[in-house]
């Protein structure tokens, strides 16, 4: 085992795996394995009506994924809190004990009306010197003392929260079950975790942990909170209006070194080039050098990422990526020959099979509109007539049939991009897509010949 710093990820498996989630355990993955530490992962289970075991599922595949693998020997777990509630809950009693916490058998409707009748809001520590013991229904409170806290944050620095705006929080409910914030100690603690790094949506709870870490005799870990995810109206990712699930982008195409690289751009800079590989980020991430402000997850340039990472793979590596993309019974050869044609233009593997699906199709997909865009000119006709001819017998290459085309098109006085227009949708079905010559290639001269005389019939 190593005795480097230990790092966690916890998340909850209450839904699909967020893209900031993602980001924090890319976070915490490089942390570990720069200093030759260790990465936890620890499923938050606690949450009886929220959790799902597909979740969890997800979780640990969509990490696997990203290349977070379980088999590396910097990984440890996946450790379930859920397999752990009798050491929350004899840490609770520890703190009871020790004076640092006590029972309160007031109802929410009963600390209401207290605090509207004293003039304040929340809860004012009124059962601090009952002496009340553990019964049906009691919360037990943590008695937080005057004074403040202050949070050391590598990438916020020091954080001082005054203790006057921190109510005396339940660490056990009502019904006998710990919080969160209690859980999360309590495994932070006896999983040996020394360095937690994690959204900056938990930054409020940081004092009352480090409130507890110290009541129960501990020095708090190192803390870091990473900056939020926000859409382009700059409001906060969420799982109702954005599209958040990484799971989700994994369905549509993009590729997992994209997704890692994109991810890690979120509130820290590779460098002057963004487009780094995992093995370099992994060395070069830096707590410190993480900003505060809240880190735009841009859809635009997530895609123009991937088609990056797109245009770098081998067309074997491309030909394998797009496969699931792809109906079993095309013709893989056939989708070889095009992938390096097509490789320019894919913003994500999901995109392959419509840019491709003509040379599949039994006859290309004619809609109304391209179809009188492109051959309802005068010169459609008799163009198409003499590329047929032209077509016939001269060598069935890609930049011969371009030369072939272009000699036929001088007679019309034609551009390249007019004179293509009819070939291609008769071809294609489309008035845009992969190169047509390369495409007429792919597709052969029987096929292409047969497709062009169809519409010459149309017409
Ligand atoms: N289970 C918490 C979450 O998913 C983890 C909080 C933490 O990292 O401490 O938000």
């Amino acid at each position: 085992m190593s005795t480097g710093p230990r790092y966690r990820f916890a998340p909850s498996p209450t839904g699909m795996f967020h893209v900031g989630g993602a980001r924090t355990a890319l976070h915490n993955w490089a942390l570990a394995r720069q200093s030759g530490g260790t990465f936890v992962l620890r499923i938050e289970d606690t949450d009886e009506v929220r959790n799902r075991p597909e979740w969890t599922a997800g979780i640990i595949d969509a990490l696997a994924w990203l290349g977070i693998s379980a088999d590396d020997p910097h990984f440890e777990g996946p450790l379930f809190q859920s397999e752990y509630a009798a050491a929350h809950l004899e840490a609770a009693n520890r703190l009871f004990e020790s004076g640092h916490a006590y029972y309160c058998d007031m109802t929410p409707d009963e600390i209401q009306d207290r605090a509207k009748a004293e003039g304040t809001t929340g809860y004012g520590g009124w059962s601090r010197d009952r002496g009340l013991g553990p019964a049906p229904g009691s919360v037990l409170r943590f008695k937080v003392p005057e004074g403040t806290t202050v949070v050391h944050d590598l990438v916020r620095g020091d954080v001082e929260f005054d203790h006057a705006v921190i109510e005396d929080f339940v660490l056990v409910r009502g019904n006998g079950t710990p919080v969160f914030i209690l859980a999360n100690v309590v495994d932070d603690m006896s999983m040996g975790i020394t360095n937690v790094v994690r959204a900056e949506e938990h930054l409020p709870n940081t004092p009352k942990q480090q409130m507890l870490w110290q009541a129960l005799g501990h020095e708090p870990p190192v803390w870091a909170h990473v900056p939020v995810l926000v859409n382009e109206q700059r409001k906060k990712l969420s799982k109702r209006r954005d599209k958040v699930a990484l799971e989700q982008y994994r369905d549509e195409g993009f590729l997992a070194d994209a997704m890692v690289n994109y991810l890690m751009t979120l509130g820290w800079s590779p460098g002057e080039q963004e487009i780094q590989p995992w093995s370099v980020m992994e060395q070069s991430f830096r707590l410190d050098d993480v900003n505060l402000s809240p880190a735009f997850f841009d859809l635009k340039k997530l895609a123009a990422f991937n088609g990056e990472y797109i245009r770098r793979l081998s067309v074997d590596e491309l030909v394998d990526a797009c496969d699931p993309w792809l109906p079993a019974e095309w013709d893989r050869a056939v989708f070889r020959e095009m992938a390096p044609h097509i490789q320019p233009r894919l913003n994500t593997l999901a995109d392959a099979p419509g840019v491709v699906d003509f040379l599949f199709l039994d006859e290309p997909d004619i809609d109304d509109d391209s179809w009188s865009k492109t051959m309802t000119t005068e010169y459609a006709q008799p163009l198409l007539a003499d590329a047929i001819g032209a077509f016939e017998t001269c060598a069935w290459d890609a930049a011969t049939i371009k030369a072939t085309l272009e000699d036929v098109m001088g007679r019309y006085d034609l551009k390249l991009g007019k004179a293509q227009a009819p070939v291609r949708v008769a071809v294609t079905g489309r008035t845009v897509g992969p190169p047509l010559f390369e495409a007429l290639e792919v597709m052969g001269r029987d096929e292409s010949l047969r497709r062009m005389r169809n519409a010459l019939d149309r017409l």
